[in-house]
């Protein structure tokens, strides 16, 4: 067909006579069906028949049937085998719709006007099948009939009637060995469902008035339940279904039964974020392993381009000999890009798409604006360590904090060691203070895991600085006091130790709710923000 495109379509595509098989005069009906096994295979559609399934399916059911109307060994003519052979492409059917185990799941208009050997007609209940018909409420007759003298045609009640009517037998009729019908006793609220009129129209011929098998536990189980004898283990989770919705503390809404101590475990700045920005977002995330279903692409492509910034910052001062070389310094910054990029592609981190030729240009004029900044390496500063990780130990009241943070990079300046941390964008994360999502903890985290007197953020994009901490932030227009900063953060991991301590891990996010925002995990948490949360010493 791919070589004549005026090839007729289906059966006729063999050509009536078959003649053009080539079968000798005389032979046996075994040896002239490998002649066709033959054709099969080198035409290639034995192997298609692995790629596609229905295909193998219509192979099957054709040689099957070959192989049992055919008489083995006995000898034949070419015209009796030929015969045989049109006989079987006529008179073999394939089902159109294959499901799995032989099975399909059709509404009436899919399987309208297919054959099948056995329907079972579900969900005839009144209301159900069929569903009620009514006329639009916003066209009526008059209108409706305007309409139709123009073309367009609006089916009234009655003829969405005859259709749905026209879906039963249509159903019905498709019915090679046998039909069954059967109605739901009870609609998924347990309210009875009465008959549809379409199996009232059977009357009792036929309906089978002994209960059927159940087919599992669980629907034992649910008929019981339905009949008002709720199992002992259902009504338990019941129970705790009913406590969550009404906002009750216990286990299921984060009040756990034992302690999560804090030095149990290995904190990062961003786990720290988010127990400061809800501890059950924390839990959820973090020790229970639920996932938020992301956007993968978006979210990779944020990463990617935050890894990329990141690495041409480093490289840009990466064996820097004079300070403020500035064309070095961008040079530099390009190479690592480039760099970066190659390794990101080689992973597979990077897949670049038909418009990167656009953002690699953009990539490499944002990392040329920060580099060039008067700020990113102000007058007076001396880079001292580049990227680094970290691993430091912070003690609040009772709690110690065994932390791993990676630090972008430590300057030496006037003001003494100066942390300086990348960031992509404007974004600064903020964990919760006083029901608001404040306090800016990253920053005093290093600036104590490095003895620094000072910190600040250098946004990429930006090419500027977006906040500060420390000593050198006091003044200006901000109303800031270090002293208060350190306070409240060695309050916050106080807090955060106390709670965990007392295995409070539930629902804490800011009264506004801003932490809720990107968060997925609201149908497991069922956070109501209307009722404020205890945000009390545990
Ligand atoms: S939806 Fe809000 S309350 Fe629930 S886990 Fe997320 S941040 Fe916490």
């Amino acid at each position: 067909r791919a070589l004549q495109p005026q090839c007729p379509p289906g059966a006729a595509a063999w050509a009536p006579s078959l003649a053009w098989l080539e079968l000798p005069a005389e032979t046996t009906w075994q040896a002239g069906l490998q002649v066709l096994e033959r054709l099969v295979a080198e035409l290639g559609i034995a192997v298609r028949c692995r790629q596609d399934p229905a295909l193998n399916v219509a192979l099957g059911l054709l040689t099957d049937r070959l192989d049992r109307e055919a008489r083995r060994d006995a000898p034949c003519h070419r015209e009796e085998l030929l015969g045989l052979v049109a006989h079987v492409l006529r008179s073999t059917t394939v089902p159109a719709l294959l499901g799995r185990s032989g099975v399909r799941v059709a509404n009436p208009l899919a399987a309208l006007g297919r054959r099948f050997d056995h329907i079972w007609v579900l969900g005839l209940a009144d209301t159900l099948f069929p569903r009620p018909a009514a006329d639009h409420p916003l066209i009526d007759s008059v209108v409706r009939a305007q309409w139709h003298a123009a073309g367009v045609t609006v089916p009234d009640a009655s003829s969405l009637a005859s259709v749905e009517e026209a879906l039963f037998l249509g159903a019905v009729g498709g019915a090679g060995l046998d039909v069954v019908l059967s109605r739901p006793l009870r609609g998924v609220d347990g309210r009875t469902l009465r008959p549809s009129p379409f199996w009232q129209r059977f009357d009792d011929a036929g309906v089978r008035h002994e209960p059927l098998p159940l087919g599992s536990d669980e629907e034992r189980a649910l008929l019981l339940a339905l009949d008002g004898q709720v199992p002992a283990a259902l009504e338990a989770r019941v129970a705790v279904e009913v406590a969550r919705d009404a906002g009750r503390p216990g286990p299921h809404a984060g009040h756990l039964e034992r302690a999560l101590p804090v030095a149990a475990r290995r904190w990062s700045p961003s786990q720290l974020h988010a127990a400061g920005a809800c501890r059950f977002q924390w839990f959820a995330g973090r020790l229970l392993h639920l996932e938020e279903p992301l956007d993968p692409d978006r979210v990779e492509d944020r990463r990617v381009t935050g890894l990329l910034l990141h690495a041409a910052l480093d490289g840009a001062l990466q064996g820097e000999g004079e300070a403020g070389d500035m064309g070095g310094r961008t040079a530099r910054a390009h190479a690592a890009l480039d760099r970066k990029v190659a390794e990101l592609r080689r992973s597979g981190a990077l897949r670049p798409g038909p418009l990167w030729p656009v953002q690699a240009e953009e990539l490499r004029r944002t990392v040329t604006r920060a580099v060039r900044s008067p700020v990113f390496v102000p007058p007076g500063w001396t880079p001292a360590a580049l990227e680094e990780r970290r691993d430091f130990t912070l003690t609040a009241g009772e709690h110690t904090y065994e932390l791993t943070g990676i630090v972008d990079r430590v300057d030496r300046t006037p003001d003494g060691l100066t942390v300086t941390d990348y960031k992509t964008g404007t974004y600064v994360s903020q964990v919760v203070q006083n029901g608001k999502l404040n306090l800016e903890i990253q920053l005093p985290l290093y600036m104590a895991a490095l003895r620094a007197a000072n910190g600040r953020y250098f946004s990429i994009e930006q090419a500027g600085t977006i906040g500060g901490a420390g000593p050198a932030a006091e003044g200006g227009r901000r109303k800031y006091s270090w002293a208060q900063h350190e306070q409240d953060v060695t309050a916050f991991l106080t807090a955060l130790g106390d709670h965990l301590a007392a295995g409070n891990v539930a629902p804490s996010p800011d009264q506004a709710g801003q932490a809720c925002t990107y968060c997925t995990f609201l149908p497991v948490c069922r956070y109501r923000g209307a009722a404020p949360v205890e945000e009390g010493q545990a």
